[in-house]
């Protein structure tokens, strides 16, 4: 059995009534990314995970190289992929991207995201519910180690969405279901490798994403009763790898309200993840982002907690279409014959078709945006860079 690093016995004193101007549940993608933009804001921002911060991948770790630039965790690369290929049972279609992915290390990253994170505080804890607002219209959050309480509460806790209630239950919940093994690897490749195939997944994919001296292979299903242990074991042996280090887990394909009783929800919380792709490290950024720097405008008295939530909540919101394009052909992509598919994905891969849907891909959450100093705005379809009146930072 896996022992995670967490604080245990002596380590995990009580936090009964520990107060901070932000409390962030959850250190992974999302969570870290809402910190930094709160890095020396000289507010008093808490950090919560039921693990140490980079303890549990849960994902194959490949994120668009430029936004792993902007971050500044480009040294957590592992491999850069400039390809990618689509593999239907008659064909392999083979495009060359207008951007590349990157495959990089999680603790790395999680900890170079972390150092960034100047005078922020962290401790283990694992979030149970959220608890009666105070008096003074702080909001508490109950964990195994005592109640805590925060004006400004973000949920990064992943697609349990655990400070809403009712909670999702899979597998009747809109969720996809991931599985994937990491084993030692020479395969030589440049390109993230798709595998569109009924036999592996009836509504879903398989991937194979190469990371230096590991390859990330897996399978996921956008229909959440459907297993996918046996197919995963099959696709790592077809592929000459053997199934070893399994990590699994859910991943919604519909986004969610991005606030509700006055918590910021981010990343999977809010279904922060594109449907078909499964892509939602990005994304968790980005929202973070924009919640960060709402957040950050609170806490220098700029703006207040009612109007951070409808700003972020409206951002948010803003990209329903993108991520109701992406719902459509989640739907619509398997249910195609796979001669045709194995058809369309060749006249696709053209390359000026191949560089105007992967630049309109990027374009939905892209990786200028880490670097403008805009709050909750633009959304993709507006010109980036046009500051919003009286919310420059
Ligand atoms: C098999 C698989 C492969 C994937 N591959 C990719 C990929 O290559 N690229 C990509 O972009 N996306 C990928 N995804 C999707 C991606 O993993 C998620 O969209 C992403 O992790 C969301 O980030 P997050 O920070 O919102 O949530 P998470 O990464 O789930 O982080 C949630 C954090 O909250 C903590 N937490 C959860 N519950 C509690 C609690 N009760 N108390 C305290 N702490 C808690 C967790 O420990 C964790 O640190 C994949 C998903 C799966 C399942």
């Amino acid at each position: 059995m896996t022992v995670r690093a967490t604080s245990r016995g002596a380590q995990r004193t009580s936090l009964e009534g520990v107060r901070a101007e932000v409390l962030i549940c959850g250190a992974s993608f999302a969570g870290l990314a809402v910190a930094r933009e709160l890095a020396g804001s000289g507010a008093d921002v808490l950090v919560i995970d039921r693990y140490e911060i980079g303890e549990r991948q849960t994902s194959a770790c490949a994120c668009p190289t430029r936004w792993l630039e902007a971050m500044g965790v480009a040294g957590s690369i592992k491999q850069e992929l400039p390809y990618m290929t689509f593999s239907t049972p008659y064909r392999t279609a083979r495009y060359r991207l207008p951007w590349s992915w990157s495959s990089f290390d999680y603790r790395t990253l999680c900890a170079a995201l972390w150092e960034q994170c100047t005078g922020v505080r962290f401790e283990t804890a694992k979030v149970e519910s959220l608890g009666e607002p105070t008096a003074d219209g702080s909001l508490s959050v109950i964990t195994d180690r005592g109640t805590l309480h925060s004006p400004l509460v973000v949920d990064a806790l992943g697609w349990r969405r655990v400070l809403s209630s009712p909670h999702y239950q899979p597998p009747q919940a809109p969720l996809s279901r991931g599985l994937e093994v990491h084993p030692d690897s020479d395969h030589s490749g440049d390109a993230l490798d798709v595998f569109v195939e009924r036999g592996l997944a009836r509504r879903g994919f398989g991937w194979r994403v190469p990371a230096g001296d590991e390859a990330r292979i897996g399978v996921g299903s956008y229909d959440p009763s459907q297993h996918v242990k046996r197919e995963t074991v099959e696709l790592a042996e077809r592929l000459g790898s053997e199934a070893v280090k399994y990590q699994g887990n859910w991943f919604p394909h519909r986004l969610r309200d991005a606030t509700g009783d006055n918590v910021f929800f981010v990343g999977d919380s809010a279904g922060h993840c594109f449907p078909l792709s499964g892509e939602g490290i990005r994304t968790a950024f980005y929202f973070g982002i924009a919640c960060g720097r709402e957040l950050r405008a609170v806490v220098a008295n700029e703006s207040d907690r009612e109007s951070a939530l409808a700003a972020y909540g409206a951002f948010s919101a803003s990209h329903g279409r993108a991520f109701r394009i992406a719902l459509a052909l989640q739907r619509i992509v398997p249910a195609l014959p796979p001669r045709l598919l194995t058809g369309v994905l060749a006249v696709v891969g053209l390359q000026r078709f191949v560089d105007r849907a992967f630049g309109w891909y990027l374009n939905q959450a892209p990786p200028e945006f880490a670097d403008s100093a805009t709050r909750s705005g633009p959304g993709p379809s507006e010109p980036l860079g046009a500051p919003l009146a009286g919310a420059a930072r």
